[in-house]
């Protein structure tokens, strides 16, 4: 009824607004993880996502292995967005009883692959039973030196607007595994939107360089998640359709041709789990530097403005376009 922003704020008002804020919460809630004092010198970084059964994924096209992978990947990516290294995680499980072991093994055994690749140690959660649906939930606690996290508040007049990977292969994938047309993770769609990599190294680097003045993790979509940073730096954007890098399968599933329509799915398509950032315009030859380095794109898709709660997306014929459906083109 809400919407999730104005929702989260009226949470935050009742639990927050009348309580003393401990020295230690450096950042509570409204970034992509909550920034806590570990010591002098490091900050604990902690983040929670659930993936709930019919709502984010069907049984029917992704493995329980696939989906413990997923699960505590997403974590990881809002670490990544923050600059940081993953260290633990917790999971809250709630299944049906009914549920076979080995479904909840294999969902381990995907997790575990995850948390190995990354370094990351299983230190809790909870399990309980469901009357129907699966849900996974996962926190993942990370760190990062003082001075090395990067917010979504931070985007300054001028600065320009980068993007990493190929924005929009996410929703196109989740499109053909709606639609039944095919599950195989060979189709890079589909293994887009099932396996998504959260990018810890390329947060990390942004941050050792001193590149990134604001960062957020792709989860709702461009536009989406762009709002966000706006909002926390009171600032605007304008955007620039004809910068996209999209994907060789993208294009092809959506037509190859230059009309707006045809970059909804990189606007407004959630769940790619790249890193949206910001940056001072004197640090581009660093960004290809480390585009190389770490052979993903990073493609600059436009500019922070000083016209606060104002974004602009502007097609290849220098117009204004507006998606009028999601209602994003302005915003408080
Ligand atoms: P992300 O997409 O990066 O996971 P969200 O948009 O889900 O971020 O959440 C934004 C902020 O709101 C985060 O700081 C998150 O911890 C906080 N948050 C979300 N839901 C709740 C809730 N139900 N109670 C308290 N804080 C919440
Ligand atoms: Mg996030």
């Amino acid at each position: 009824e809400a919407g999730e922003f104005s929702l989260i704020n009226r949470i935050e008002r009742i639990a927050c607004g009348n309580h003393i804020k401990p020295a230690s919460v450096t950042e509570g809630i409204g970034d992509d993880a909550a920034v806590i004092e570990k010591d002098s010198r490091t900050f604990f970084l902690i983040t929670a996502d659930a993936l709930i059964e019919n709502i984010h994924f069907r049984q029917d096209y992704i493995s329980p292995y696939t989906l413990g992978r997923k699960a505590l990947a997403v974590n990881i990516s809002d670490i990544a967005a923050m600059a940081g290294n993953p260290r633990y995680y917790l999971v809250c499980l709630s299944v049906p009883a009914t549920t076979p072991v080995n479904w909840v093994k294999d969902l381990y055994k995907g997790m575990n692959h995850i948390a190995k690749q990354y370094s990351l140690f299983l230190i809790g959660g909870d399990t309980v039973a469901a009357e129907k649906t699966i849900a996974v939930s996962v926190t993942v606690i990370g760190e990062a030196k003082k001075g090395s996290v990067i917010f979504r508040h931070g985007a300054q007049p001028g600065d320009l607007i980068f993007v990493t990977g190929l924005p929009g292969d996410s929703a196109l994938g989740l499109e053909i595994l709606e639609k039944g047309f095919s599950k195989s993770l060979k189709n890079s769609l589909i293994k887009k939107h099932l396996c998504p990599v959260p990018r810890i190294q390329a947060g990390q680097a942004l941050a050792r360089q001193n590149i990134a003045s604001s960062m957020i993790d792709t989860s709702d979509g461009i536009i989406p998640d762009l709002i966000h940073i706006l909002r926390q730096s009171r600032v605007g954007a304008r955007i620039f359709l004809s910068n996209f890098t999209l994907s060789k399968a993208y294009r092809k599933t959506c037509g190859d041709n230059a009309e707006d329509g045809f970059f909804y799915h990189a606007l407004y398509g959630g769940e790619d789990y790249e890193l949206l950032f910001t940056t001072d315009r004197k640090k581009t030859a660093a960004i290809k530097a480390l585009e190389t380095e770490l052979d993903i794109p990073i493609t600059c898709i436009g500019e922070i403005t000083d016209k606060k709660g104002n974004l602009d997306i502007i097609n290849a014929s220098g117009n204004s376009v507006s998606f009028e459906k999601k209602g994003f083109a302005h915003f408080k």
